[in-house]
């Protein structure tokens, strides 16, 4: 009898032809993201990933639960598949279970069987090692609301034993989809749409831009601390710092001031797009929402998304706030992200901004800048940023 750590991989077993690649990917970030602790084998069996002989259960599932593509994270034990041995494990652990939680009264046994040739089917197995439960402690069976399950995944040469199912986030193991960069402001929003793309299966960079002196040393800091809480999920990034003031300056001077948010969110976009075509990123990652503020109605998302010759991803466009702050504090960004710290948008926030806003009007308010240069300066002069990660980036 051995504990072992059992989890399921939702998506990645129906990838057909590509499902050895996801697998031996979501093996590696695994074993790289537990290298510091202890454990023995790691390996996958019929469609599940297993971890044997570990030490710090709750460390080693702590660490997993960031590792997308898991689905359900399961602390079990692993017997010979042999009935016998099996019944006598079920007793032992649900004694326990009931060690831990004395008021559980009913149960219910769910069995798996892979190894289908063996000539007991679920139901026995069912019936058999809930006959054994009933004889050993005083429990109830309860098939529709039962205090606890206990599982057996029966296999051909090993059987595993849980009554735990801990939910992890699914998705699809990190790098299988490309690369991305993320606009990453200090706000509640764009964490939540990196987090939510990098669950597909995007690496993550991040784009952040500031208008140092005007905003603060302490603002940038809280965005590193947003992207290293993201980076938890999505391994290592760089995070691109772009100081955006002298473009805002240009503006504030030249253009209509009802104009300003859209004509800095239209630079940050050429910025984006720029950074995208010389680093080959498949895509520009935003925290907009649909009708959230001014910029972002239909017009003002037009006259943006206009700029990028990319693919823009906004994971959020149709989510309700509510929802967005729900991910944020799941996440752990949500604490940070409501720091009071000044966004560059906000240092020269138009007092109406444009309502209706035209493509053909910022283009013409745009012909009194010289943008190519602008932007050239913006990245000539931008900082580079080693963001952590916990796992490695391969
Ligand atoms: P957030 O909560 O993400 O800041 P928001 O609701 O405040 O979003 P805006 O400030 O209009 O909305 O920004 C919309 C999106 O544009 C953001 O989600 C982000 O992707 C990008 N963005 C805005 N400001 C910045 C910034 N300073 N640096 C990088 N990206 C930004
Ligand atoms: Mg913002």
């Amino acid at each position: 009898m051995e504990k072992v750590l059992s989890m399921s991989l939702g998506e990645i077993v129906l990838k057909g032809k590509n499902r050895g690649q996801f697998m031996s990917k979501l093996l590696g970030q695994i074993k790289k993201a537990i290298s510091d602790l202890d454990h023995g084998n790691v390996y996958h069996s019929m469609g599940k990933i297993y971890i044997d002989g570990y030490r710090d259960e709750k460390e080693l599932i702590k660490r997993c639960k960031h590792i997308f593509g898991i689905v359900y994270i399961c602390p079990c034990i692993k017997v010979k598949s042999d009935l016998k041995e099996i019944e006598e494990a079920v007793v032992s652990f649900v004694g326990e279970k009931l060690k831990e939680n004395p008021n559980f009264k009913t149960f219910k046994v769910h069995c798996k069987r892979a190894y289908k040739s063996y000539p007991m089917n679920s139901m026995d197995f069912n019936n058999k090692l809930g006959g054994a439960i009933l004889k050993n402690f005083p429990l109830k069976v309860d098939v529709h609301n039962p205090d606890f399950y206990l599982y057996l995944d029966f296999k051909k040469e090993y059987s595993y034993i849980y009554t735990e199912k801990i939910k992890a986030y699914g998705g699809l193991p990190r790098g299988t989809n490309g690369r991305g960069l993320l606009l990453l402001s200090g706000g509640i929003d764009s964490p939540v749409a990196g987090f939510l793309m990098a669950k597909r299966g995007i690496a993550l960079d991040v784009l952040h831009f500031h208008s140092y002196p005007f905003t603060s040393q302490r603002g940038e800091e809280k965005v590193i601390k947003l992207a290293e809480k993201i980076s938890s999920f999505s391994g290592k990034m760089t995070m691109y710092s772009v100081n955006l003031l002298n473009i805002q300056k240009e503006i504030n001077k030249n253009c209509p001031e009802d104009q300003m948010t859209l004509l800095s969110r239209r630079f940050m976009m050429r910025i984006a797009d720029k950074l995208s075509l010389d680093n080959s990123y498949d895509a520009i990652i935003t925290g907009e929402n649909l009708g959230q503020v001014a910029s972002q109605t239909i017009d003002g998302l037009k006259v943006t998304d206009i700029i990028t010759r990319k693919l823009v991803f906004r994971p959020l466009i149709g989510m309700d706030k509510i929802n967005i702050i729900d991910i944020a504090r799941e996440i752990g960004t949500y604490e940070t992200s409501i720091l009071p710290f000044e966004d560059c948008c906000t240092v020269f926030l138009p007092k109406h901004p444009s309502l209706r806003p035209e493509v053909e009007e910022m283009e013409n308010s745009e012909e009194a800048l010289d943008i190519d240069k602008l932007v050239e300066q913006a990245i000539n002069d931008m900082k580079i940023i080693k963001i952590g990660g916990n796992h490695e980036k391969e």
